[in-house]
């Protein structure tokens, strides 16, 4: 079995991006910069952020990180949106999700300036998406292709079942394996028979949020299998949707939890940031 190691091709991505940054800044560029807006005290949330903006800093990238209390009022967190859109320093903005249950997460997304979205989730860049005309996208799917990519995973004509159409993850995953030339199935909740579906998979892509509910006899042989799923468990471990050392057995290749698709996460968004700050200044040639 081969190991999708996430952790590896991150660090790969990250020491390219550093150098690309400061190229790009020796030729008169604005240094990058990330605006992370955090809501409430989700103590997962928070490791989160404190990951993102480390990984800025090591990259040489520019980060304003905004916490705002739980208790922020849709109105308020608009206002704050809208004060980094107008913002000429800042080049990317992420709101972390999920937000607490009062606030429309659509809408907040939906605020942030297109050009500015680090995440790739507003309507329009998920729409550009869909038609084949990618601008940024949404950070964990397009981590997901980098790393089949590196592994040599060859997507197009294959049959790629992903499980899982959440916003975030399953939906552009799919358009993603679409766009590399792949036969592509969604599995969700209401699937009827997923053992079928994923009887006649070379790639399965596994986001549905379910600890360990995959396992190696839900898989074919020789199967390549991408866990994004990412979980606590009752003893501190952290643990994916799928059983790894069950698949490990059987799998061609399987990305492990942690070590895989997360860190592949903050790797796209950083380049994500790069990517934005480079199309808001034409004038500079990188
Ligand atoms: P979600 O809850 O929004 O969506 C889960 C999806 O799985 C839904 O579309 C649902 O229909 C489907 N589903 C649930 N049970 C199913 C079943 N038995 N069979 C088939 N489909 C089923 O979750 P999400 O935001 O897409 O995240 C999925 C997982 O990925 C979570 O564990 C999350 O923590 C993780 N995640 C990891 C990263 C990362 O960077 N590693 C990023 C985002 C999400």
């Amino acid at each position: 079995m081969e190991k999708l190691d996430g952790k590896a091709l991150s660090q790969e991505w990250r020491g390219g991006l550093k150098t690309r940054v400061e190229q790009w800044v020796a030729k008169g560029g604005p240094v990058p910069c990330l605006a992370v807006v955090l809501v409430g005290d989700d103590p997962a949330s928070q490791v989160y952020v404190s990951h993102k903006i480390k990984a800025c800093a090591q990259a040489g990238i520019r980060s304003i990180e905004e916490r705002l209390p739980g208790s922020v009022t849709q109105d308020e967190l608009l206002a704050k949106v809208n004060n980094l859109n107008r913002d000429p320093e800042v080049n990317g903005i992420l709101v972390q999700l999920p937000l607490p249950s009062h606030i429309d997460e659509a809408a907040v997304v939906d605020q942030i300036d297109p050009l500015k979205d680090a995440d790739g989730l507003c309507t329009e860049n998920l729409g550009l998406l869909a038609a084949g005309r990618m601008r940024v996208a949404p950070c964990t799917p397009h981590g997901v292709i980098h790393l089949l990519k590196k592994h040599q995973i060859e997507m197009a004509g294959a049959n790629a079942v992903v499980v899982g159409r959440s916003q975030i993850v399953g939906k552009p995953m799919a358009l993603l394996l679409l766009q590399e030339n792949a036969t592509v199935t969604i599995c969700h909740s209401k699937t009827k028979n997923l053992g079928q579906h994923l009887a006649q998979a070379d790639i399965v892509v596994v986001a549905a949020g379910r600890p360990e509910f995959l396992g190696a006899g839900d898989f074919p042989k020789n199967c390549v299998i991408v866990d994004v799923g990412i979980h606590r468990k009752d003893n501190g471990k952290l643990c994916g949707d799928v059983r790894f050392a069950e698949v490990a057995e059987t799998a061609r290749a399987v990305s492990p939890v942690p070590g895989g698709v997360g860190p592949m996460t903050i790797a796209m968004l950083l380049e994500n940031t790069m990517q934005l700050t480079m199309l808001q200044n034409p004038g500079v040639t990188p």
